[in-house]
């Protein structure tokens, strides 16, 4: 895996060094001299991670950090402050102005490496969630989101694996306040409340004594519920070798001990903030989809839905050489409801046709709106005369319960025709379109026969 960093320091020798480090290990390196030229370079750039020197003349570190965190086209760059002094100060200030990280200078080779891997691993998966969230924009299927504040704000579930009791209790009174915190000693128990807990981070103390704290994150980053949760390692100071190992199995950001109050509320502000990010673009991604395949008056499958998956009904009908059927079912005289009731009762029909229409098929039936006051039931492995049953029955059904208004003063008697067509009826080189067209031709004739009927289509 091979990163773009932007290395921006006033020094050149120092951007020279940082950036001969990174590309003796295969790093893509950039260099900025000034901060107003970091906030141009990520937007025309568009590097994985920018390494952030804190002291420069003009545009310091602090500043170019929160314009390009509140810019949309790279609030995603994830930065690391690179600071002169050992300061705890810098830090949290960096950290509060939306870094992702720091780094102290003279910056040593392990934290280094283990950092910007680290980073741009998470970096990967959010860009691939922003890359189908584009996608789904320019197809016209998701609105826009706002995701440059996803919210540091708001109480967050936090766990804390350690068999330590005075630091529990000491990282435990510290985040109390604002989050909602549990604990655990054991850490075979701490395995399973990890999996059901849903948490939004989970803090590990690398010192653990009942299991190799290493394997411990690692099946936390196995399972299924916690694969993306983040994890917080707590460490002694001065174990780099334990640190990088965590760091390589997935773990996403530590504390050195003893903990410092500061670093650890900016620490985890900071990730609560990536994981509410992630969270909001899968959420946001799965709601737009699911919106831009489903018919908003009814909650049935729109057209767009059965287009795309009406060949794959039929390709499997074929493979499987088991019959696929359709029917198409169109309300009897609805103008003339819209014309004598208003076209709010007339919806008012349309939904309650669809709740029988879902009511009436199977899981595996796809069933959707077709048109205004038209709708499609696509049944594999059905054949031309259980279709026949299953319209039978729901034109019945229909006929003999009118839709009732006003909560039931009033009724309206509704009636609709349904025309049927089958694979098994069909030509050699039949396909999706021509079975949709023969069950069309079935409900014409069922429309000229007089209505409220079922018609078989014939064979082509
Ligand atoms: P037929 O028995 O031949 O099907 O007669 P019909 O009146 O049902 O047929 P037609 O296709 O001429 O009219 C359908 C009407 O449905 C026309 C349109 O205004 C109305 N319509 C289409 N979509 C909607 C909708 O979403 N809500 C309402 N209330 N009416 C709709
Ligand atoms: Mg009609
Ligand atoms: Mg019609």
């Amino acid at each position: 895996m091979t990163a773009r960093v932007l290395v921006v320091d006033d020094l050149e020798p120092n951007v020279k060094l940082l950036e001969a480090k990174l590309r003796a290990e295969y790093f893509d390196v950039l260099g900025a001299f000034s901060g107003r030229e970091a906030v141009e370079r990520a937007k025309t750039d568009q590097p994985d991670i920018i390494l952030l020197d804190v002291m420069m003349p003009g545009m310091d570190g602090f500043e170019a950090c929160r314009i390009i965190k509140s810019t949309p086209e790279t609030a995603h760059i994830p930065i690391v402050m690179v600071t002169a002094l050992d300061q705890q100060a810098d830090r949290v200030a960096g950290l509060k102005a939306g870094a992702d990280d720091f780094l102290t200078k003279p910056v040593e080779d392990v934290a280094l490496f283990a950092r910007v891997r680290s980073l741009s691993r998470l970096k990967t998966m959010t860009d691939e969630l922003r890359l189908r969230y584009a996608t789904g924009k320019s197809l016209g299927v998701m609105g826009a989101i706002d995701l440059t504040d996803a919210g540091a704000d708001g109480k967050a579930r936090i766990f804390i694996i350690d068999d330590q009791a005075d630091q529990v209790d000491r990282v435990r009174s510290l985040l109390a306040e604002k989050h909602e915190v549990s604990t655990e000693s054991d850490p075979e128990v701490a395995l399973s409340r990890a999996k059901t807990g849903d948490f939004d981070l989970v803090i590990v103390n690398m010192a653990l004594e009942k299991m190799d704290p290493l394997r411990l994150c690692s099946t936390i980053r196995s399972f299924e519920e916690t694969r993306l949760t983040p994890l917080l390692a707590i460490v002694r100071q001065g174990d780099t070798r334990r640190l990088v190992r965590a760091l390589d199995i997935g773990v996403n950001d530590y504390l050195s001990r003893p903990v410092d109050r500061n670093e650890l509320t900016a620490r985890v502000a900071t990730q609560i903030r990536r994981k509410r990010y992630v969270d909001q673009l899968r959420s946001k991604f799965e709601a737009s989809l699911e919106m831009a395949v489903t018919d908003q008056l009814t909650g049935l499958f729109n057209r767009r839905y059965l287009a795309s998956h009406l060949s794959g009904m039929f390709d499997r009908a074929f493979w499987t050489g088991r019959p696929l059927s359709l029917l198409i079912l169109d309300i009897d005289h609805f103008k003339s409801i819209n014309d004598t009731h208003g076209h709010d009762i007339g919806d008012k029909v349309i939904q309650e046709i669809a709740a029988k229409i879902r009511n009436s098929v199977r899981g595996i039936d796809l069933a959707c709106r077709y048109g205004g006051e038209e709708f499609l039931v696509a049944m594999p492995d059905t054949d031309r005369h259980f279709a026949g049953i299953v319209a039978e029955r729901l034109r019945q059904e229909i006929a003999d319960h009118e839709v009732t208004l006003n909560s039931g003063r009033d009724s309206i008697k509704v009636t609709v025709s349904i025309g049927i067509s089958s694979t098994e009826e069909g030509p050699k080189d039949d396909t999706g379109q021509r079975l949709i067209k023969r069950a069309d031709e079935a409900l014409y004739a069922a429309k000229s026969g007089g209505r409220n009927r079922v018609i078989m289509g014939a064979a082509a």
